[in-house]
């Protein structure tokens, strides 16, 4: 059976419509699922015992658990069960601004970024709404407090999953439910063209993270192989597409690998690459996994000030959770 929480506010409306009745009780049930955390229907005490019975004969609760806390310094790190038997993380950081997550959004994922743990396992499935929402829930009611920013940036390709990632992104923001700020949200692709074009339609005032990891398409297509079905000019068509219909500026995240893209000659063609774009680039020391074999590179002071020579915004990613592979691109690509 499926959860309750695959439901957006208006897919409730409809719902409720369908069963003959009160297209209210969406408001209502959104407050004892998101506001109240009720645990079963039964508790459930302003809607009839008919309707909440109706309920019940289409919908669960809950369909994920938390079999694995692993906590390091101002990190941790979650692995939940899903109900087929499936597993996934999602990783909390402490920042002095508030607490974000960074949460997966399919099991396995089918990118095949060569630095990237995460992505060593094919795509089994996308995740349900459902399963992405309680990442949060759940982690929320481990902490006992909000978490205050949302990444869609843990195992998986959000616009290989758009419809699910999409209505998530509806539900946290309603301001009925977790009402976490669209600005509060990002989500990062690693290119998937004609989704960042759709995307720029998607009526909610959410960041949008590129994952560039290299500035010319010889050595992307070595990198990451998406970039041979969407080349870099066609992404950055389609992130020009994007600002031009959103007005919101673009991250881009570059990881540094040793003598793979962090030399002088891919700075100068990063700048290149990004002159008269409002953007901003995130530089991510490289963590090292001892399945695959790209170090961490050195020249990060370097480089990023050679970006900033060029007038480009420019930040070093801090580093956290590598102890216990929770940084990025280190989720657990295997089953367990
Ligand atoms: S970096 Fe993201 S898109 Fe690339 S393989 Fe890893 S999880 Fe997939």
């Amino acid at each position: 059976m499926t959860s309750i929480y695959n439901l957006t506010r208006e897919d409730l409306e409809n719902y409720f419509l369908s069963i003959n009745s009160k297209k209210f009780h969406a408001d209502q049930l959104f407050d004892w699922l998101y506001v109240k955390r009720v645990k079963s229907f039964d508790d459930v005490t302003n809607i009839k015992k008919e309707v909440l019975e109706e309920i019940k004969k289409n919908y669960i609760l809950n369909n994920i658990k938390i079999v694995n806390v692993e906590k390091d310094k101002d990190v941790n790190k979650y692995l939940f069960e899903l109900s087929d038997g499936e597993h996934i993380e999602a990783v909390l950081m402490f920042h002095d601004y508030g607490t974000s997550i960074c949460i997966s959004s399919q099991v396995g994922c089918n990118m095949g970024c060569k630095f990237c743990e995460s992505g060593r396992r094919k795509k089994v499935r996308n995740l349900e709404v459902s399963e992405m929402v309680l990442q949060i829930l759940l982690i929320e009611e481990e902490l006992g407090s909000r978490i205050s920013h949302v990444v869609v940036m843990g195992i998986g390709e959000p616009f290989d999953n758009y419809e699910n990632v999409t209505d998530f992104i509806k539900i946290i923001n309603h301001p009925k439910s977790l009402a976490i700020g669209s600005r509060h949200i990002t989500l990062s692709t690693c290119g998937i063209a004609p989704k960042i074009r759709e995307f720029a339609h998607f009526p909610y005032q959410v960041n949008l993270a590129l994952s560039l990891h290299a500035p010319n398409d010889e050595l992307r297509n070595k990198i990451m192989p998406i970039n041979k079905a969407y080349p870099l000019k066609e992404v950055m068509d389609a992130l020009k597409y994007y600002y031009d219909e959103t007005n919101r500026r673009i991250t881009f995240e570059y990881i540094m690998l040793e003598n793979i893209n962090d030399s002088a000659k891919e700075a100068q063609e990063l700048c290149s690459l990004l002159k008269g774009m409002n953007c901003y680039i995130n530089l991510i020391p490289y963590n090292e996994t001892n399945n695959i074999d790209f170090k961490k590179s050195n020249n990060i002071d370097v480089f990023k000030n050679e970006l900033i020579k060029k007038g480009i915004n420019v930040t070093v990613r801090r580093e956290f959770g590598s102890k216990i592979s929770a940084a990025c691109g280190q989720l657990r690509s295997k089953e367990v």
